[in-house]
């Protein structure tokens, strides 16, 4: 789990953006995530005390930004801004 607020995302996004990982939205706000390997990853986005934070059940450490998260809260990010909040 990390915060779009507090965790460096830059090397996330650039890990993103090489790997292109396949994201499946389940239901607003949680996505499926196919990653370089063909395994799958459930992240989970939603704000918490102000701050948009991101949950991946992959083995990345909390508080550091994984691709998986970075790929799913972009698609988050693009459906949110359509729905208007
Ligand atoms: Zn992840």
């Amino acid at each position: 789990m990390f915060s779009l607020e507090t965790a460096n995302i830059e090397r996330a996004i650039n890990n993103a953006k090489a790997l292109h990982p396949k994201v499946k939205m389940i239901e607003f706000g949680t996505y499926e995530v196919t990653g370089s390997t063909g395994n799958t990853y459930i992240v989970r986005c939603y704000r918490a005390a102000g701050e948009k934070i991101v949950e991946c059940n992959c083995a990345t450490r909390a508080g550091v930004a994984c691709k998986h998260g970075l790929a799913a809260v972009s698609l988050h990010i693009a459906l949110a801004a359509r729905r208007g909040h």
